[in-house]
Order: C-alpha cells, then sequence, then structure tokens
C-alpha cells in the first residue's frame, strides 16, 4: 500500500466490467427489501437518507414509516411547525438534520415551486445536503451518473483496492471519490451505488467479515494480504468532552417546569427540565446551596437523584442527575414554561429526558 494520486490510478475497462458484473449478480442475490428501494419518489429517498445516516436500517425503517406517514411529501414537511418535525425525530439523535430537513423543505417550496429540484447543484445547494446525499438522490430518482461514497463504501474500496490513505483526509476522500467514480456504472448508476452501500453494509462489514463466502475474495487486496482488520485507515480521533448535567424535574401538583434549549449545542430547540450545568462533578452539598436550587428546595434538604446515567453522544459524554422536587406556589422558575404534565407528550425532547421518564414517569410517556 502507498500514497496514491487520483491520476496515478486507472480502473482497466475489463476490470471495471467484471467488477461491475460481479457486484451486480451479489446484489441481486442479497439485496434487503427496504421500502426506499421501491420508490423513486426524490422526497422520499431524501428522508431516508438522512434518517440511515445516524441509525441502523432496523430502527431508521420504523422512523422513516412514521416520518412518512406524518408527512408524505415536501409541502407537508414544509408547512408543518419545527417542533412537530423535531417530535418525529425524537430518538434519532442529531437533530440539527431535523432542523435542516424543514428548512430544506421551505426552500424547496419557496424557490422551487414545491416541486423538488433536478438538478444536481439544486440538490447540492438544499441545507444538510452534502456530496454524499445529493448524489444517492440525484442516482436512484433521476439515473444520473454521481457516485456514492459513504461509510459502507470507504471500507469496501479500502480493502478491496488496498488503500491506505485516511478516509477522514482531504486527499483520501478525493481519493475514494475518483476511484467509485471510475467504477461507476453508467448503465444503472442508481442501482449500482445501492449496491456498493450494500455490499459495505452487509458483506464487507467493520469487524469480522465471512471473507470466504465474499465474490471480490480473489481479487481483495487487504484479504489476500491478511490486513483486513487494518482498513481503513483513519486519522483523527475523535475528542470527547465531560459535561455534568443535574436536571430538576419540579412539581406544582398537576404542573411542572419544562424549557427551550437555545443558542449552538446539542438537542437545540428541544424541550427539557429546568438544569443546572457544571463542567466538573458536584455533590448534593453543592447543588443545595446553588442559585436558583437553593430557591427551589425552600429550607428543605436536596434529595439523592431520582435517576443517574452516563449518556454517550458522538463527541460528549452527558453524566446526567435527576432531582425531583415538589414546590410551592410561591415559587418562580425563571426561563421555564409551566404545563401540565399530560401535556409533556406534545414537546419533542431528547432521549436523555426521555430515558428519564421511561425510568421514573412511564405515565407522562408519549405516544413515539
Ligand atoms: S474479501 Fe473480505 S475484505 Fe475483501 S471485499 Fe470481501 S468481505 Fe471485504
Amino acid at each position: 500500500m502507498q500514497k496514491q494520486e487520483p491520476s496515478d490510478i486507472l480502473i482497466p475497462a475489463d476490470y471495471k466490467q467484471e467488477f461491475c458484473e460481479t457486484l451486480w449478480v451479489w446484489f441481486e442475490e442479497n439485496k434487503r427489501a427496504l421500502p426506499w428501494r421501491e420508490t423513486d419518489d426524490p422526497y422520499r429517498i431524501w428522508i431516508s437518507e438522512i434518517i440511515l445516516q445516524q441509525t441502523r436500517v432496523a430502527q431508521g425503517f420504523d422512523y422513516y414509516v412514521r416520518f412518512i406517514g406524518r408527512f408524505p411529501d415536501v409541502l407537508s414537511l414544509a408547512e408543518a411547525e419545527e417542533d412537530e418535525v423535531l417530535k418525529y425525530w425524537q430518538g434519532l439523535g442529531y437533530y440539527s438534520r431535523a432542523r435542516n430537513l424543514h428548512q430544506a423543505a421551505l426552500t424547496i417550496k419557496n424557490q422551487f415551486g414545491g416541486k423538488f429540484p433536478e438538478l444536481h447543484k439544486d440538490v447540492l445547494s438544499l441545507k444538510g445536503v452534502g456530496d454524499y446525499t445529493a448524489a444517492a438522490i440525484c442516482s436512484f430518482a433521476y439515473g444520473a451518473p454521481y457516485a456514492v461514497v459513504d461509510g459502507n463504501v470507504y471500507r469496501f474500496l479500502s480493502r478491496l483496492l488496498g488503500i491506505d490513505d485516511p478516509i477522514d483526509s482531504v486527499s483520501g476522500k478525493k481519493l475514494f471519490s475518483y476511484l467509485a467514480q471510475q467504477l461507476l456504472d453508467l448503465k444503472s448508476p442508481g442501482l449500482h451505488n445501492q449496491a456498493m452501500m450494500e455490499m459495505g453494509a452487509i458483506q464487507c462489514v467493520a469487524v469480522s467479515p465471512s471473507c470466504t463466502q465474499c465474490p471480490f475474495a480473489n481479487r481483495c487486496y487487504a484479504y489476500y494480504n491478511a490486513c483486513v482488520d487494518q482498513l481503513p485507515v483513519k486519522m483523527h480521533k475523535t475528542k470527547t468532552r465531560a459535561r455534568y448535567f443535574a436536571y430538576f424535574f419540579l412539581s406544582k401538583g398537576e404542573t411542572l417546569y419544562i424549557q427551550k434549549r437555545i443558542g449552538n449545542d446539542v438537542w437545540k430547540n428541544l424541550y427539557e427540565l429546568p438544569l443546572v450545568e457544571t463542567d466538573t462533578p458536584v455533590d448534593e452539598a453543592f447543588l443545595s446551596n446553588a442559585e436558583p436550587v437553593k430557591k427551589w428546595l425552600e429550607g428543605r434538604v436536596l434529595p439523592s437523584p431520582a435517576y443517574q446515567i452516563k449518556h454517550v453522544l458522538s463527541h460528549q459524554v452527558i453524566h446526567a442527575s435527576f432531582y425531583e422536587l415538589e414546590i410551592s406556589g410561591e415559587v418562580s422558575v425563571e426561563g421555564a414554561r409551566e404545563i401540565r404534565k399530560e401535556e409533556l407528550e406534545s414537546y419533542p425532547v431528547s432521549r436523555l429526558i426521555h430515558l428519564f421518564l421511561e425510568h421514573c414517569h412511564p405515565e407522562l410517556l408519549d405516544v413515539y
């Protein structure tokens, strides 16, 4: 394996033909039946691709069906309130993607007359749509010749061709895109792309692929050189940040307090319980003396947390503790809104809040 420039590599025509035929035969025999494979509607393809960027197919399937059930076309999505879109996204994480979907739907309504754009450059101009999603939409829906390069394709090509350029480097991305484009079957770009992604998803999997069952084993660099577990290469290790959240479930009889998260932070525009965040772990004695907790306690002792959990996100680990307090009518909770407990189900909340409710207040859980 050595550093390579795209211009150094030429895929011979007979290699490409054999590659495409092998891939095609394998795909026909092994492809999974997925609802978004049955459509050429760019809107539905777009929704499925964004959902699948952050979840496994089994979980994504339910979200897709529910999302499409409520927002069957781009206008229904554009005309919905953002809170409702977030509610249907609840549990999937990466909520900026749901906000971007909503924004992009508004752009399609306002700038493209409500019709999903067909040109690759117009699709790429939509908020939240990058090279990968634009290639998927344009090739699946319109048969346009754009190769899709997702994590599955990186893995498959890196092992097959023995490429150790980091997949998260600029030069690596350029090289893999070039190779995927070279190998693209121009007679059927959409199906070819789906086959490439499926190959990485169910055959050339990240850990312990069944190479002896693989139709590419006889020409696979990694298998031949016993370095399957060393490819693909990544350059950056993700740094994680520890955060400490103390949430307060503040009841006043039949009501409780929630607040909307604002600012550029995780879970923007979702709702949560009143929160005290610290950079380091703190105990109940510290919290009891911190404002506004001291005010909420009204002279009482802070009870032990009703629920504690370490919640792992892609770039941060949140150590969350949930405290339950009944507060009197005299106490105000600044920045929060008072709602009836049964109304909570209509507000979009993070997976973390959902886990707390599941554990301590299942009676308040929503239907989603
Ligand atoms: S032989 Fe193994 S490593 Fe090579 S492409 Fe097939 S599954 Fe992937």
